[in-house]
């Protein structure tokens, strides 16, 4: 053990359970010799894993900074307080609370702070780009809230802003949440608003998938409209698998009592020092150059896929995720994830708005460039990603020993070779 233990110690690992620390090894290679396009992963960076893998995670600290149930807390307090601030000053919030374990604990939190079971929530329905904790039925959303949901149209596939405006008009929710996880293009925020005014609703927004890009200052803030932004720390944003919520000083208590005790236990304090140290990264000018980089790969990978005839839905995209239409192509949602897998080339089967195919097979693929980003990579290589998905897609089989599969992922190799995830 050397002088700067502070908890974490491979060696230790190696030695003691070589199977687990084979696993941490085996991960990284497959992190390395791979391409990384599942629009919700990234890659965050050591300080980020340092904080993780620290003694933070011994100390039981329920209730918050200065008023915590459990003695031993001044440590840990600076974290969060770090964390607390950073956050506000990175998005301008009136307050953040920095514990909640993830994205779906962060918005079952907000769901504990503004509804009673049986009340009545707009959001986008999950076919369409929204999420489980949107109200889906096999969710807690679904079953404890009536979940009301809105689309998007069927020749824009953008939202369906005028069926928004009606739905909430008839049904009168008591929350309005906009967001979710397969949405490329940006949301009117002051549409949402005026619409949860004129029928006195809280007005949500779940932006998991584009608070980086928020941070970054790459696209217009959910904050300055919203009640409440729930959010996930792990997604562009790049920092520890997390979440966190924000919002203005009237739900200040509201938020923070659902938080704790309502919703969780003791917070998890490595989690919350890496979140702080995530929101430092987040607001230099380093930071805010990946995350115009990441739209501009988006939007070159996007054209690229179209260009093979791998229809972008609603043409393209303003973000870091385009969802893509594989019909015009013959081929389903599952067998293009599987054709990739073999390639070399991670990414996830979706669904389309109106897919005639089941979920489990669907009609789509989702791809995202904040991992390829983080390697460096810029438009030029994400025309050669686009060429390499199409062939593995259009040409390529499951089987990891077919011609095409093999020829693909010696193509992979060569480019994630010369922008290595993590370099040594
Ligand atoms: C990823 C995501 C979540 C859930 O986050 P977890 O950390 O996986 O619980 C919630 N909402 C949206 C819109 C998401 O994209």
């Amino acid at each position: 053990m050397s002088d700067t233990f502070y908890g974490s110690d491979f060696d230790a690992l190696e030695s003691f359970d070589p199977e687990i620390a084979g696993v941490l090894l085996s991960e990284l290679g497959r992190l390395r010799g791979g391409l990384q396009l599942i629009a919700s992963e990234n890659m965050s960076s050591p300080a980020v894993l340092t904080a993780l893998g620290s003694t933070l995670s011994n100390k039981y600290a329920e209730g918050y900074p200065g008023r915590r149930y459990y003695g031993g807390c001044a440590e840990v307090d600076k974290a969060e307080n770090l964390a607390i601030e950073r956050c506000k000053a990175l998005f301008g919030a009136d307050h953040a609370n920095v514990q909640p374990h993830s994205g779906a604990s962060a918005n079952q939190a907000v769901y504990g702070a503004f509804l009673q079971p049986g009340d009545t929530l707009l959001a986008m329905s999950l076919p369409h780009g929204g999420h489980l904790t949107h109200g889906s039925k096999v969710s807690f959303s679904g079953k404890w809230f009536n979940a009301v949901h809105y689309g998007v149209d069927k020749d824009t596939e953008d939202i369906d802003y005028e069926q928004v405006e009606r739905l909430a008009k008839e049904h009168r929710p008591k929350v309005i949440l906009a967001g979710g996880s397969a949405i490329p293009r940006l949301i009117d925020f002051a549409f949402f608003r005026r619409v949860a005014d004129e029928i006195g609703a809280i007005f949500w927004v779940d932006a998991a998938h584009f608070i980086g890009l928020v941070a970054g200052q790459a696209i217009p803030s959910p904050v300055p409209y919203a009640d409440v932004v729930s959010f996930t720390t792990h997604k562009v944003l790049r920092g520890p698998r997390s979440g966190a919520i924000v919002c203005t000083e009237a739900h200040r208590a509201a938020i923070d009592k659902a938080v704790f005790p309502m919703m969780q236990g003791g917070p998890q304090m490595h989690s919350i020092a890496a979140k702080a140290v995530n929101f430092k990264e987040c607001a230099t000018a380093e930071y805010q150059a990946y995350a115009a980089q990441v739209i501009a790969n988006a939007a070159a990978l996007a054209k690229g896929l179209g260009d093979h005839g791998i229809r972008p839905t609603t043409g393209g995209t303003d973000t870091h995720l385009s969802l893509h239409d594989l019909q015009p192509v013959l081929v389903t949602g599952v067998d293009a994830e599987a054709r990739c897998d073999a390639a070399g080339i991670t990414l996830n089967k979706n669904a389309i708005p109106f897919d005639p195919q089941k979920p489990n097979i669907a009609s789509g693929i989702r791809v995202g460039t904040a991992c390829v980003t983080t390697q460096g990579m810029g438009i030029a290589e994400m025309q050669v990603v686009a060429d390499l998905i199409a062939t593995a897609v259009t040409k390529g089989d499951a089987d990891p020993g077919h011609r095409v599969s093999t020829e693909v992922r010696g193509q992979v190799s060569d480019l994630v070779r010369r922008f290595p995830a993590y370099p040594r």
